[in-house]
């Protein structure tokens, strides 16, 4: 249930730049999210509807921007595209990498 957690911590963090800027209602949220992250967007949703209520971010549009997990080799130095329980690089077949993205989870705007 860490998406309760989660979707508090964004909310008053969109309140707080929303009350700085003098803001009289939050019009639109866009949350970016790591594939690797393991959060679930409907749970997001849902949880936002419930503690939204009575704040300026009550009629938010809320959207998500899924990131991919990106992944470098350590072996041939190039960028690719991790499919799950894939782990082994497309062009050299190495298993020797860092994850690069995939992790993010933050309020873009
Ligand atoms: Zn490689």
């Amino acid at each position: 249930m860490h998406e309760l957690a989660i979707t508090q911590s964004m909310l008053d963090l969109v309140l707080e730049q929303a009350e700085k800027a003098g803001a009289r209602e939050v019009g639109r949220i866009n949350l970016v999210i790591g594939e690797m992250s393991g959060i679930v967007e409907e749970c997001v949703k849902f949880y936002f509807d419930f503690i939204s209520k009575g704040t300026l971010a009550e009629r938010a549009a809320l959207s998500f921007t899924m990131v991919p997990t990106m992944a470098r080799c350590r072996g041939c130095d190039r960028l690719f595209k991790v499919k799950e329980f894939d782990w082994a690089c497309p062009y050299c077949q190495g298993n020797n990498m860092e994850i690069v993205a995939g992790k993010e989870l933050f309020v873009k705007y």
